[in-house]
């Protein structure tokens, strides 16, 4: 998933681009990085590891100085956690400096590279972000980055949400498609933020302005802000920002996340009633959606589960056997208050089963009579080519089995998931302005690979 931002004209530009960061943790535990440009110089530092862990006070001092900075946090793809994939991509060419981060995934990254290769590109990492360095820098007949930039992104596919750092300049772009957010503020203090949430911007005091619009290049230039509409916008927002990417304070695609993950769960309330005694979330992904159910069904909402903070988010950590141990380790029951009941818990997604099943287990274990599973987004059944990192189709557990099937696996006392059609009333738009295409395979762009 990822998540990029970009400071414009601020004092403490990478200081901000830090606070960013810190606040989209949640979109990428892996690595992080921050460029800075000091009077068209660029600087660039990342590591593997959490925003907290890797920057400290002296590098703001005396590396990441200036009034222009990107950042970036990663998310951690299996097996493939090289340091050398982190980012910003930084590259020395024919114009200067530049430095980029990308949110999203290229469809088409094994067909540019190798066309590049042949020209006599050599790579560094695996990462399609190289790609769109190796298109600008190759790009020699046209004289300015901005052309070059045009040509590089016509050539690419598939997701990107871009934000590339020159030696005085910053453009933000955002695919045909969408597929992944970006939002611009106005910070208080001077300049503008770019970023992939806009929870972002109540950390460094700034006011959301808009979206960059699928399709649209905003350049960033002498203190102003303009706009070149560089294709056809044909959104196709990733419905999985809704259900549980983004953070609840975040408003995504012009919505806010927290409202829409309510809805979700009044609308699985209407779909999927349950005779339960109490509705309970799996702890933070269910929250929202939970709340909904029990204002719409009238069912008490508990926090029959309680969360471990300091564990982390499980699925992130790519072996199965460090996931069955963590989630052990990050939820356990109140058991007073669920035992002899008869419980509806809701949870925004089944990916695996590996959480379901585990929590379902332990919540009987506690004494409870009856576990009903309510899931706030239909059966996850494809893989993802646009950036979230979803297992290969063989691992999504609804790929695989029917809903009894899965029930009887999870061994709950009854499962459903919301429809489609509920899905979309939620979110109160427009469907074909959405890709739900890990749900209905309905893939907007083919990968290439
Ligand atoms: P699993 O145990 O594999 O079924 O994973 C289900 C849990 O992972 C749910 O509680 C979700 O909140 C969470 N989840 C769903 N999709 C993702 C994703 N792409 N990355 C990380 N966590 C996810």
């Amino acid at each position: 998933m990822c998540s990029v931002v970009g400071i414009y004209k601020n004092q403490n530009a990478a200081k901000k681009a830090f606070y960013s960061l810190f606040s989209m943790q949640h979109r990428g535990q892996e690595a992080a990085g921050i460029s800075s440009n000091e009077n068209g110089k660029i600087h660039t530092i990342k590591n593997r590891g959490l925003v907290t862990e890797i920057f400290t006070e002296e590098h703001f001092q005396t590396v990441l100085k200036g009034d222009m900075a990107i950042g970036h946090t990663r998310y951690s793809t299996a097996g493939d956690d090289s340091i050398l994939d982190a980012q910003p991509v930084y590259a020395k060419y024919g114009l200067g400096e530049i430095s980029i981060v990308h949110n999203g995934n290229l469809t088409n990254k094994m067909p540019v590279r190798n066309e590049l290769i042949k020209r006599g590109a050599i790579f560094q990492t695996n990462m399609d972000t190289e790609n769109i360095i190796h298109l600008i820098a190759k790009d020699y007949e046209k004289n300015t980055l901005q052309e070059r930039i045009v040509d590089a992104v016509k050539k690419i596919e598939g997701a990107y949400s871009l934000i590339i750092l020159s030696r005085t300049k910053m453009f933000a772009i955002r695919d045909p498609y969408g597929f992944r957010p970006l939002s611009i503020g106005k910070i208080a203090s001077g300049g503008y933020i770019i970023a992939s949430e806009t929870c972002a911007f109540e950390l460094v005091g700034a006011e959301y302005v808009r979206d960059v619009k699928p399709g649209e290049m905003v350049i960033f230039e002498n203190g102003e802000m303009k706009s070149i509409q560089l294709f056809e916008s044909k959104p196709k927002k990733c419905i999985f920002e809704y259900i549980y990417f983004a953070r609840p304070d975040s408003d995504v695609f012009g919505k806010n996340v927290y409202e829409t993950r309510v809805e979700m769960g009044r609308e699985l309330a209407k779909e999927l009633p349950v005779d339960a005694d109490m509705v309970v979330p799996v702890p933070d992904s269910g929250v929202a959606s939970a709340l909904g159910y029990s204002k719409e069904s009238g069912i008490p909402f508990e926090l029959g589960i309680m969360r471990n903070h300091y564990v982390g988010r499980t699925f992130i950590e790519p072996t199965q056997e460090v996931r069955d141990i963590k989630v052990k380790m990050k939820l356990s029951p109140i058991k007073h208050k669920i035992a002899g009941k008869k419980l509806v818990v809701i949870d925004d997604s089944i990916v695996r089963g590996t959480t379901s099943k585990r929590i379902i287990r332990m919540l009987k274990e506690a004494g409870a009579a009856e576990v009903h599973m309510r899931i706030a987004s239909p059966a996850s059944k494809g893989a993802c080519y646009y950036g979230v990192d979803t297992p290969n189709p063989d691992e999504l557990i609804a790929s695989r089995m029917s809903v009894d099937e899965i029930c009887e696996y999870i061994e709950a006392d009854s499962l459903a998931y919301l429809s489609i059609e509920s899905m979309v009333k939620s979110i109160k738009d427009k469907k074909e302005d959405y890709c739900f295409a890990c749900f209905d395979l309905d893939y907007p762009v083919e990968p290439k690979e």
